[in-house]
């Protein structure tokens, strides 16, 4: 059968074809097509979603297309497909009803879920996390997602926004979009490591400036220190790390894993579907989720 997966961030929208032979077979999950265009956030809700229209209305099979999911920034609930919260990234987006929306637009079921949640049931079904149990993942792009996948369940108790990317790091800390101050996501993200240190993160990566160097082994401890934060809470089998940040994990992902291995012992990994992740895991969701009110 022929699906459509999306997947809405603060500053691109990708969407794929997707042909799947057994929704509950992941390597029967093949992309097609893919193709991505800017969110435009800025110019505010309207235009998002008519963005993310567009990006499945360029499709020209869509009708034959047995599913259609969108996996967005924000907090979504997984039962009715609302944002009940999103940052300014999405500016107009809390409260809005997604699912809703698009499923009046096309005038089929669309179902919504969360960017974090999508690439995380991608990476957990899929990709790295396809022989554990309970997967944790953290998303470092725009933000810093933190989503759990317990027991490889689809429904509404299983699969968690833990938005531990808000948790506070330093108290009186850097401001954050949410309104508060020092949360994980404006040290850990990759929005971060450019405003801080380099807009071209293999130049921050790679920098022998002293301020860079810094900036870099900080972000290995604050890392560190969500993770274990996600350890103590949740106890995940896997942790994947995944977003724009880990497309350079050869600049840094042995130096990280250094630090980490002092202090923690779950296992760690690389996500492995790239920026795939969160148009497999949105349809991978929709063929095989539980969603009560979408
Ligand atoms: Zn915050």
């Amino acid at each position: 059968m022929l699906t459509i997966g999306v997947d809405v961030g603060g500053t691109s929208i990708k969407s794929a074809l997707i042909e799947v032979g057994d929704a509950k077979n992941p390597d029967t999950y093949q992309i097609l097509k893919f193709f991505s265009l800017p969110t435009e956030a800025r110019k505010g809700r309207d235009a998002i979603v008519g963005n993310i229209i567009k990006s499945i209305e360029q499709f020209e099979c869509l009708d034959e297309c047995e599913a259609i999911s969108v996996a967005s920034a924000g907090t979504i609930d997984w039962d009715s497909g609302k944002v009940t919260f999103a940052t300014e990234a999405l500016p107009g987006f809390t409260g809005l009803e997604l699912s809703k929306v698009l499923s009046e637009h096309f005038k089929r079921r669309v179902v919504a879920i969360n960017d974090a949640v999508g690439a995380l049931v991608g990476e957990g079904f899929i990709g790295a996390g396809k022989k554990y149990d309970s997967v944790m993942m953290f998303t470092l792009g725009t933000g810093l997602g933190a989503s759990l996948l317990k027991d490889k369940k689809l429904d509404c108790q299983s699969v968690v926004d833990t938005r531990l990317g808000h948790i506070c790091l330093y108290e009186d800390g850097r401001e954050c979009l949410c309104g508060k101050k020092g949360c994980a996501e404006t040290y850990v993200s990759a929005t971060a490591l450019k405003k801080y240190g380099d807009d071209n993160l293999y130049k921050l990566f790679k920098s022998n400036d002293i301020i860079h160097k810094n900036l870099v082994a900080n972000f290995y401890k604050d890392l560190t220190t969500v993770m274990l934060k996600s350890i103590e809470l949740y106890n995940p089998d896997l942790i994947i790390v995944g977003g724009g940040v880990i497309e350079l994990a050869e600049y840094w992902w042995q130096n990280f894993i250094k630090e980490y291995k002092q202090k923690a012992n779950t296992p760690v990994a690389c996500a492995s579907l790239g920026n795939k992740a969160g148009v497999l895991g949105s349809v991978y969701a929709v063929l095989n989720g539980s969603f009560k009110n979408q």
